[in-house]
C-alpha cells in the first residue's frame, strides 16, 4: 500500500500536492464552522450548515473557495452577504497545508496539518472575540503532547530507537510548552506592574503553551518576541486587509475595540517558525548557548 503511494508520488509529483491544497481547503471550510461555533458553545456538527436566514446549505452551495465566488458572496437562498473571510480562511488553509506537505517526510506534515489547523482557528477566534476559549487552547496543548510522543520527528528525532525517541521528542514538547507558557506569564505579569492595565490575558498563556508544545522551546520563544515584531508590523497591513478578516465588517467592537490581540501574533509567529526558520533559530539558539555556557 505505501510503496504504490509512494510510486504514485514519484510519478506525478503534483497529484499528493494538489491534493493536500484541495483536503486543506475543505478543512479550512470545517475551521470556519469551529470559528463561528465554538465559542458560542454551540455544538461543530449539527445542525449541518445552515444560512442565517435558517434554510440548510446545499452541498453544491458549500464548495470550498469556489462557492463564494460562483454566489458572488451572496446566499442563493435570501441574497444575505457572506464576508470574503470565509473563502479567504479556505484558501490560507489550503496554502498552509500545501506548504506542509512540500516542506516536511508525511508523517510530520500530518503533525503540521493539526497545527496550522489549529493556528488558523484561534487566530479568527481570537479577531472576533478577544478570547480564545480554554477547551480549545488546552486542547490543542494535549494534542501537541500527544503527536510528540507518537511522531517524533515532529521534534526532530530519528525514530529508529523505539521508545527513547519518542520520550525524548514527547519531553521536548513538555519543555517548549511551560517555556513557551512561562514567558508569556511574566511578560504579561510585569508589563501589567508597569502600564497598569491587562496586556496579556491568561488565554495568551495557555495558547503560547499550546504553541510550544508543537514547536519546543526555540518555537516558544521566536513566537513570542518574534511575533511580536512581525505582528506589528502586520498590524499595519490588517488595518489594510480588514474587510478580508472580519465577519461582520461594520462591527467596530473585537479588534482594536479594547486592546491588540496577542494569539495572532503569537500564532504568526509560531507559523513562521514551524514553516521557515526553525534550522536558523535552532542553530541561533546553539550557537549562543555556546557563548554564554561554553559548551561544546
Ligand atoms: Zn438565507
Amino acid at each position: 500500500m505505501f510503496s504504490e503511494l509512494a510510486a504514485i508520488d514519484e510519478h506525478f509529483p503534483w497529484f499528493f500536492t494538489t491534493l493536500s491544497f484541495i483536503f486543506g481547503a475543505i478543512v479550512g471550510s470545517f475551521l470556519n464552522v469551529c470559528i463561528y461555533r465554538i465559542p458560542t458553545e454551540k455544538s461543530i456538527v449539527s445542525p449541518s450548515s445552515r444560512c442565517a436566514c435558517g434554510s440548510p446549505i446545499a452541498w453544491y452551495d458549500n464548495i470550498p473557495i469556489l462557492s463564494w465566488f460562483v454566489l458572488r458572496g451572496r446566499a442563493r437562498c435570501c441574497g444575505r452577504p457572506f464576508s470574503i473571510r470565509y473563502p479567504f480562511v479556505e484558501f490560507l488553509t489550503g496554502v498552509l497545508f500545501l506548504l506542509c506537505w512540500i516542506y516536511f517526510p508525511p508523517a510530520k506534515a500530518l503533525c503540521g496539518w493539526v497545527f496550522v489547523s489549529i493556528l488558523v482557528s484561534s487566530t479568527f477566534i481570537d479577531l472576533d472575540h478577544m478570547i480564545i476559549p480554554d477547551r480549545f487552547t488546552i486542547g490543542a496543548a494535549v494534542a501537541g503532547l500527544i503527536l510528540s510522543f507518537f511522531i517524533p520527528s515532529l521534534h526532530g528525532q530519528g525514530g529508529d530507537m523505539i521508545l527513547v525517541d519518542n520520550l525524548r521528542s514527547f519531553i521536548l514538547s513538555s519543555i517548549g510548552l511551560m517555556i513557551g507558557s512561562a514567558t508569556v506569564l511574566w511578560i504579561a505579569l510585569i508589563s501589567e506592574i508597569i502600564l497598569r492595565k491587562e496586556t496579556m490575558g491568561f488565554g495568551d498563556v495557555k495558547f503560547m503553551g499550546a504553541i510550544g508544545a508543537f514547536t519546543g522551546w526555540e518555537g516558544s520563544l521566536f513566537a513570542i518576541f518574534g511575533g511580536a515584531i512581525i505582528g506589528t508590523a502586520g498590524l499595519i497591513l490588517f488595518l489594510i486587509v480588514r474587510p478580508f478578516i472580519r465577519a461582520k465588517p461594520d462591527d467596530e467592537s473585537g479588534l482594536f475595540g479594547r486592546a491588540v490581540p496577542f494569539g495572532p501574533m503569537l500564532a504568526l509567529g509560531g507559523l513562521i517558525y514551524f514553516l521557515f526558520l526553525h534550522e536558523q533559530i535552532d542553530a541561533y539558539f546553539l550557537e549562543n548557548a555556546q557563548m554564554l555556557f561554553g559548551s561544546e
